[in-house]
């Protein structure tokens, strides 16, 4: 699901007006909450939503977080990325 919401990333520090949340769980379409992941569609790393001093941003994604995930969503995020990676490709392809 794709949002209007402001963020920068916290790898590449590319601003984006538009986020898309990757929580397998999140079928009520609302916006992104604390502790969803997103990722950034300029460098492909995965960030997590927090809210600091009221405010909704993307913060680096920690081992930890990673390694706690169920099996079956590292597997929904890990299809994400690479079809980041293969679109990205195609991208790059196309560009040259
Ligand atoms: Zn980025």
């Amino acid at each position: 699901m794709i949002h209007q919401i402001t963020a920068t990333c916290p790898y590449c520090h590319k601003v984006t007006d538009a986020q898309g949340t990757a929580n397998i769980a999140d079928t009520d379409r609302t916006p992104p909450r604390a502790g969803d992941f997103t990722l950034c569609v300029y460098c492909g790393q995965f960030g997590v939503w927090t809210v600091i001093a009221d405010r909704q941003i993307v913060r680096r994604l920690q081992r930890a977080e990673w390694d706690a995930l169920p099996l079956k969503e590292r597997l929904a995020l890990t299809q994400l990325l690479i079809g980041w990676r293969l679109g990205q490709s195609q991208r790059d392809r196309q560009r040259n």
